[in-house]
């Protein structure tokens, strides 16, 4: 049987803890009932170590094999889900929906949570491994950078984490498949704020004005020209402006205008010429129109990418788990994630499992489907007892 047998044992279980946690969701950081149920469950499990409180809140559990690994192989590898949830209202009717109005798990940060609760169970239990497995809760993916955090806590050094691999659920890929790709498979995220600043006055005398209006969709239009003819057309970005404030009334022409937008991309190259270009762009507007603006680009997540060897023993492992032919090769995607930053600190990779035809992710009536439990714990496990062989 390819999916670990204990694991359809566990599974009751699993399926329990991932609704208890659907049903009180937390943001970012201020996920301490979460935080708390898993030090818990990591406790009774009889986990060696039990670590709070690293990124504020995030927790570690250290499980050791009944061996120690032989000098030369790989001594040391974490795991890493994420526990909070988001603030969506929450429209799927289920009895085990959110009681917290305007917060739910619309990421499937729960069923991450429970399924590596899960094979932290069965670890602790089995040990057939040799080395230490770390398994890592970090709090504050949407946004916050709980990754990062916990990394500044000492996470990699203090746990002396020698690779480091990440799971998420994907809607649209079937239930018992994974997909995966070597390089980047998720983009940087950083945020384009513009203020504009003209000259207000009367509609009838745009003469005596410089108007904010014209000056951000002069500059919205320009900015369109970066993806389309600067970017190698091989490479990938994105510009969005979605948000763009001005004026009151009909009659006047406004003083000030406002524009938000994100930009992705899925190189360190490409992140820096569309920087560049947006800045060369709003310069030139700003000369062209006499008008004051000014530009402000704040970096967020950096490109996931996958290193190349821990994806190859990634894809046999969910191979292993799922069959050979259930393991897809994904196109990266331009969404972003902070597992970038352990993908940064230690070599590794970030996987998709199967969540079947589920609405998508961030959606109001998204649900983590507990059928994909079975095989994200069983690729916990099994990744733990080949690459830590005893
Ligand atoms: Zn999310
Ligand atoms: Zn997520």
């Amino acid at each position: 049987m390819p999916i670990v047998n204990r694991v359809a044992d566990l599974h009751p279980e699993i399926q329990a803890w991932r609704r208890d946690i659907h049903q009180h969701p937390e943001l970012l950081y201020d996920v301490h009932r979460t935080a708390a149920f898993v030090a818990d469950r990591l406790r009774e499990f009889g986990c060696d170590e039990v670590a709070t409180g690293l990124g504020k809140t995030g927790v570690v559990g250290v499980i050791r094999g009944k061996k120690s690994a032989k000098d030369g192989d790989l001594k040391v590898i974490g795991l890493r889900a994420d526990m909070d949830a988001l603030p969506i209202e929450e429209a799927t009717n289920l009895p085990y929906a959110s009681k917290t109005p305007g917060k739910m798990h619309a990421c499937g940060h729960d069923g991450h949570t429970a399924m590596l609760l899960g094979a932290a169970r069965y670890l602790a239990e089995t040990r057939n491994f040799a080395g230490n497995a770390i398994v890592i809760f970090q709090p504050a993916e949407e946004g916050g950078a709980g990754a990062a955090a916990m990394i500044k806590d000492g996470l990699m050094d203090r746990f002396g984490i020698e690779q480091i691999y990440g799971m998420h659920n994907g809607p649209g890929i079937p239930i018992g498949s994974f997909a995966i790709r070597p390089g980047p498979i998720m983009a940087a995220t950083d945020e384009l704020n513009i203020s504009i600043q003209g000259h207000g006055g009367h509609a009838s005398r745009p003469h005596k004005c410089i108007d904010s209006v014209l000056v951000g969709s002069q500059i919205i239009t320009a900015l369109q020209q970066i993806v389309s003819r600067n970017v190698d057309p091989l490479e990938s970005a994105v510009i969005s402006v979605c948000e763009f404030h001005a004026g009151t009334a009909r009659n006047v022409i406004p003083q000030t205008a406002e524009l938000r937008g994100t930009i992705r991309t899925l190189t360190p190259e490409v992140r820096a010429l569309v920087e560049r270009r947006i800045g060369e762009v709003v310069a030139g507007v700003a000369q062209m129109t006499g008008a004051k603006i000014d530009l402000d680009i704040k970096r967020g997540y950096p490109v996931t990418v996958n290193h190349v060897a821990q994806t190859e023993l990634a894809t046999d492992i969910a191979k292993e788990v799922a069959g050979n032919n259930n393991v897809l090769e994904t196109p990266p995607l331009m969404g972003a994630e902070d597992f970038s930053y352990m993908l940064e600190a230690r070599p590794g990779a970030f996987i998709f499992c199967g969540n079947g035809d589920s609405a998508g992710l961030h959606h109001p009536a998204y649900n983590f489907n507990d059928e994909a439990i079975l095989y994200g714990t069983s690729f916990w496990i099994k990744l733990v007892e080949n690459t830590l062989a005893a």
